[in-house]
């Protein structure tokens, strides 16, 4: 009778400390979560391709490697990880533009932001730009040859609206 009653006893102490366990743990992974969904909250910009200097300011860009910036009209500088979308930014001649529409992420810590989605803006209005391959059915949207086959990609673009 009494094993009977202590071991009930040791059962509700486990019980309650396996609760106490479980209500700290999702309070723990709530603050995670927040400040996760904090830390990547998108931004989306539009403003002119730079290139910085090593003081972070404006400098011509012949021949530069980086830094990259994304300046704005109203003069704000938001300062750009290297990545495959910036390559292709940078490197996409049929692009004929300096002026994007991008999406931000702010990379915690760094001061950079990484670009997860980019418009192009020419002559007042927007344009969505992708690549296409024919043979594999297949679109990206960064430079560089086919992933499936290797072939040349076809340059697209589709007008998406005016600039504003
Ligand atoms: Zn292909």
């Amino acid at each position: 009778m009494m094993e009977t009653k202590s071991s009930h006893s040791r059962q509700w102490k486990i019980g309650r400390f396996l609760l106490t366990l479980t209500v700290i743990l999702l309070a723990m992974a709530g603050k995670l979560l927040t400040s996760n969904q904090a830390a990547k909250k998108p931004q989306v910009v539009m403003g002119r391709l730079v290139c910085l200097d090593s003081d972070a300011v404006e400098a011509p860009c012949a021949g530069a490697m980086g830094p990259w910036a994304l300046k704005t009209r109203e003069q704000k500088v938001y300062r750009l990880q290297a990545g495959k979308v910036l390559h292709t930014l940078n490197r996409e001649e049929r692009l004929r533009t300096r002026e994007f529409r991008v999406t931000l992420f702010e990379i915690p810590g760094s001061g950079e932001f990484e670009i997860t989605n980019a418009l192009l803006v020419r002559g007042g209005k927007i344009f969505s730009f992708s690549y296409f391959c024919p043979v594999c059915h297949i679109t990206t949207y960064t430079l560089g040859p086919c992933p499936c086959c290797q072939d040349a990609m076809e340059y697209r673009e589709k007008e998406v609206g005016p600039a504003e």
